[in-house]
C-alpha cells in the first residue's frame, strides 16, 4: 500500500486506475460513496474485487483530495481518519504492533496499535507476535539457514503456518473489530514466504 512509483505493483494498480481517470470528481464521489455503503459491516480480503475497485477508485480520490471537496455524503457509520481526513476503512496487516491499522486511502497507519481498543489489542497481540516468529523464517540469513538440514523444508512448514494462522485471524480476530468499525480489510497474503490469497482458506 505505499505510494511508491518505483514499485512494480504500485505502478501496476496506477496503469488499472488510468481507465477510470475521466471520471469527473462528483461521478467520483458519488461512486466512492456508495461502495463504502456496500462494503459496510463485513470482512474483507484485500484482494476481494469490490476492494480492488475501491482502491482504483480511491488512488484517484487522494489525487483529487476527493473527500475534501465534499462532493458527497459518505455513510454515517464512517469516522474520518485521521490520517488524510478519508472515511476510515482500516486494514489488519502481519505488522499491527508496529503500524497498527492502516489507511486504505493513503497507507499511512490510521489507528497506532495503543490506540487500538483494549479487547482488539488482546486478541491481536499474542497471534502477531506468533505470525512474526513464523514469518521471520523467510528473512533468515544463511547462518541461520545452515542450523537446519532443509531450508526449503523449513520455509514450506513456515508457509503453511502462516496459511493456517491467517485463516485464523481471519475466522477469530477480524470479526471483533467489526465491534468498533465499520469494515475491516485483512491482507490475505505474504509475499516473503509465497503465501498468495488462494493457500488461505
Ligand atoms: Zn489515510
Amino acid at each position: 500500500m505505499s505510494n511508491n512509483p518505483q514499485n512494480p505493483a504500485e505502478r501496476l494498480w496506477r496503469e488499472y486506475g488510468a481507465a477510470f481517470a475521466a471520471l469527473d470528481d462528483l461521478t467520483l464521489a458519488r461512486w466512492m460513496a456508495q461502495t463504502l455503503g456496500q462494503v459496510q459491516g463485513k470482512v474483507w480480503r484485500a484482494s476481494h474485487p469490490i476492494i480492488g475497485l475501491y482502491r482504483l477508485l480511491s488512488q484517484i480520490g487522494q489525487d483529487r483530495h476527493i473527500w475534501l471537496k465534499r462532493l458527497a455524503a459518505f455513510p454515517g457509520a464512517y469516522s474520518e481518519a485521521p490520517c488524510c481526513r478519508a472515511p476510515l476503512l482500516p486494514m489488519f496487516t502481519r505488522d499491527i504492533l508496529e503500524h497498527g491499522l492502516i489507511c486504505h486511502h493513503c497507507g499511512e497507519t490510521a489507528v497506532a496499535f495503543a490506540d487500538l481498543p483494549e479487547d482488539l489489542r488482546e486478541l491481536s497481540e499474542p497471534w502477531a507476535r506468533t505470525y512474526d516468529a513464523v514469518h521471520e523464517v523467510a528473512h533468515w540469513d544463511a547462518s541461520q539457514q545452515a542450523h537446519h538440514a532443509s531450508y526449503d523444508e523449513e520455509f514450506e512448514k513456515a508457509a503453511r503456518r502462516a496459511e493456517r494462522l491467517l485463516g485464523e485471524a481471519r475466522s477469530s480476530i477480524l470479526p471483533s473489530f467489526l465491534d468498533h468499525y465499520p469494515a475491516i480489510i485483512w491482507e490475505d497474503h505474504d509475499e516473503c514466504l509465497e503465501v498468495r490469497a488462494d493457500d488461505i482458506g
